[in-house]
């Protein structure tokens, strides 16, 4: 797991440099595609319940799932990147979301406090913790922050499966869930929108969009839950 996970790791690293104006959607998944190909690993979305495309890219007001295309980015939009690698018989699964050029300061404030939660739900990936303490952990961190987080999508298990038990929600109660045990892997993924928790899907079937239009921000790491506390895979040490 840790070699796929490092091969995400690695992608996000190059297109920290690559995303700026006027870069499409779908040069991005290219650039993805032969990158984790390159690697003799094999992009975890494509072909994942009929997705199109070995990255989701999804910008501004879209959640999660969106469909890369001929579509450009513009000096100060946010783009949400989702990239799941295959490789070896095991999944890693990750999540960045940039500014492209200068973003304005809901924005920033936005991508800060999404990353800042995803860094308190790990910090809470702790053996003898239950669950939702990860979930709660999220929740309070950006409600507290005048956000919201989404509800109908979460985070999971990982493993020799994309998606495993038990799911990971971003909102819930301390104590609650099951236990935290050594050796767990964990997709852990707050997905934060400026405005209302709401959400559509759009008629592709896929993209998710918030339902009052605000900004949406998308950060996740898959962690292993170690005796000496969350190892995050997913981060190149
Ligand atoms: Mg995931």
């Amino acid at each position: 797991m840790a070699e796929a996970c490092r091969i995400v790791a690695e992608v996000f690293e190059e297109l920290k440099r690559m995303i700026e104006p006027d870069i499409s959607t779908k040069e991005i998944d290219q650039f993805v595609e032969s990158f984790i190909t390159s690697k003799k690993a094999y992009p975890a979305f494509k072909g994942y319940r009929g997705f199109p495309a070995s990255v989701c890219t999804s910008v501004n007001n879209e959640v999660v799932h969106g469909i890369p295309s001929s579509r450009r980015l513009k000096e100060g939009d946010i783009i949400s990147l989702d990239i799941g690698v295959y490789y070896r018989g095991f999944y890693g699964d990750g999540a960045i979301t940039l500014p492209v050029g200068e973003a304005d300061a809901t924005a920033r404030k936005l991508l800060m406090v999404t990353e800042d939660a995803l860094y308190r739900g790990i910090g809470n990936a702790i053996i003898g913790n239950r669950l939702l303490d990860i979930s709660h952990a999220i929740q309070s961190y950006v409600e507290g922050n005048g956000f919201s987080v989404v509800r109908s999508f979460v985070g999971h298990g990982i493993g020799r499966e994309l998606h495993e038990e038990p799911q990971v929600p971003n909102f819930g109660r301390k104590g609650e869930g099951p236990l935290l045990r050594e050796g767990m892997t964990l997709a852990i993924e707050p997905m934060v929108n400026a405005g209302g928790w709401e959400v559509e899907i759009l008629d592709d079937g896929w993209t998710a969009v918030t339902k009052d239009g605000s900004l949406s921000a998308h950060f996740e790491h898959t962690v292993a839950l170690t005796d000496n506390g969350p190892l995050i895979l997913t981060k190149l040490s």
